[in-house]
């Protein structure tokens, strides 16, 4: 029989969990890919094919993870102000060092060291929301990891704009510039309810219907947003937004700590997708988000690390563990979210907030080749009762072995291949030395 001609063939990994619609799983199989895509997976499937090779042995392989909220750049604030109450942190901290510093060297600089970050953990898609989104999607272009990026609209003057309508007509220009990019992904980002008045929020709406992209923005994060939308508009932020008819399946909702019983329902009609951020609400001490009851309900959750300054960092691993974890504990049930889900929220759930799940978010046939080795070599994660719970429960991000984009080798034993790391606390040294010479 002729060999196949194959671009890369991973070989006998120990666990493929595809997490596609039936969870099937693979055991001591190979994956094949070309073009970029996934060709072929099974069993001796290595026979069939020539081409590189990579070890899959002692691993486990699963779809890339796709981290859905974050603000990227601000790995330069990482850990910056932390442990005070959230105006002060906000008001004496993250404003006057944005006010002063932002800028596309400091987004430049900061999503460098964000995506080494987030590769090193296998993340392989992020969501991005922030300032100088041409810098994020230059250091995406240059290194290969996909992006959802969307700059934040704001009524009042921003970094890179004077007015909404400005920060609306830049975004339109991003996405005319990169529509059908294969690693930038372009999306709007009206930044909340409490900052964009029902105006901004129906223009920047019609612009993603319009170009069709996701409405990227944060939603009932915190009891003060809630509370300033009741006194403003005399409801709460779901209705709110659903009357001025800016939610559908398009609608990528960041922390959704407190929606009303009634207002899941609607998330759930709608087909609103949500960037569940735990570790960021229990820093900033928001609240939980009722993630059981909403995933009962059917709506789609998918996870989100938020920025470094409040998590504080963008292990996507780390992320899932302590939502299965946390929501078990304030339910005081066991059984919710459990490892499958959590590992879902990662993966293909988050491809289906992303409107990506065509394409990304399972080890499929025909999919994009997005892929992760865990490796699995090392005491701390055995025995293996239980693939996905030791992913969730016993691993962390820096079990990560390979990491593979559109069927490029961008993480290979634990080694981030695009980056200098020297190079990266150098930059993050520098920038620290700026922002704490701020006179407060
Ligand atoms: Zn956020």
């Amino acid at each position: 029989m002729a060999l196949k001609e194959a671009d890369l063939i991973i070989t006998d990994i120990d666990f493929v969990l595809t997490m596609d619609e039936n969870l099937t799983e693979f055991t001591n199989a190979d994956i094949v890919i070309k073009d970029g895509k996934i060709i072929d997976i099974g069993q001796n499937k290595k026979n069939e094919y020539f081409g590189k090779t990579i070890i899959g042995k002692g691993k486990i392989a699963i779809p890339g993870l796709i981290n859905t909220h974050t603000h990227a750049a601000m790995t330069l604030l990482r850990g910056y102000g932390s442990d005070n109450p959230l105006k002060v942190w906000l008001e004496e901290y993250i404003w006057p060092a944005e006010g002063q510093f932002v800028s596309y060297e400091f987004v430049k600089d900061g999503t460098e060291i964000a995506v080494y970050e987030m590769l090193r953990t296998g993340t392989t898609t992020f969501v991005d929301m922030y300032f100088y989104e041409n810098a994020v999607a230059d250091v995406i272009k240059e290194v290969g990891i996909r992006g959802v990026l969307s700059t934040g609209i704001l009524d009042f003057p921003t970094p890179g704009a004077k007015t909404p309508d400005e920060g609306i007509a830049k975004t339109i220009d991003f996405i005319k510039e990169y529509k059908n990019h294969p690693y930038v992904i372009p999306a709007i980002g009206p930044h909340a309810p409490y900052t964009c008045s029902p105006e901004t929020l129906k223009k920047a709406y019609k612009v993603a219907e319009d170009y069709d992209v996701v409405y990227h923005i944060h939603v009932a994060e915190t009891e003060f947003e809630v509370n300033t939308i009741k006194e403003k508009y005399g409801k709460t932020p779901v209705h709110h937004l659903n009357d001025i008819g800016v939610l559908s399946e398009r609608t990528l909702a960041a922390h959704m700590v407190y929606p009303t019983e009634d207002e899941i329902d609607i998330l759930a009609n709608k087909g609103v997708k949500i960037a569940h951020c735990p570790e960021s609400n229990l820093k900033l001490a928001s609240g939980v988000a009722p993630v059981p009851t909403m995933i009962e309900k059917g709506v789609n959750v998918a996870i989100g690390t938020d920025g470094t300054a409040s998590n504080d960092d963008l292990d996507v691993i780390g992320e899932i563990s302590t939502a299965a974890k946390l929501h078990k504990g304030v339910n005081k049930n066991p059984t919710v979210v459990n490892a499958k889900e959590a590992l879902l929220m990662a993966t293909r759930w988050g491809a289906k907030a992303i409107l990506m799940e065509d394409q990304l978010g399972s080890i499929e046939v025909g999919k994009l080749a997005d892929i992760v080795l865990i490796d699995i070599k090392d005491p701390h994660i055995n025995p293996i009762y239980d693939p996905y719970t030791q992913i969730v429960y016993s691993s962390n991000g820096l079990d990560v072995d390979t990491v593979i984009v559109n069927g490029e080798v961008k993480v290979l034993n634990k080694e981030v291949l695009p980056f200098d790391k020297e190079y990266l606390l150098e930059k993050a040294n520098y920038w620290k030395e700026k922002i704490k010479s701020i006179k407060k």
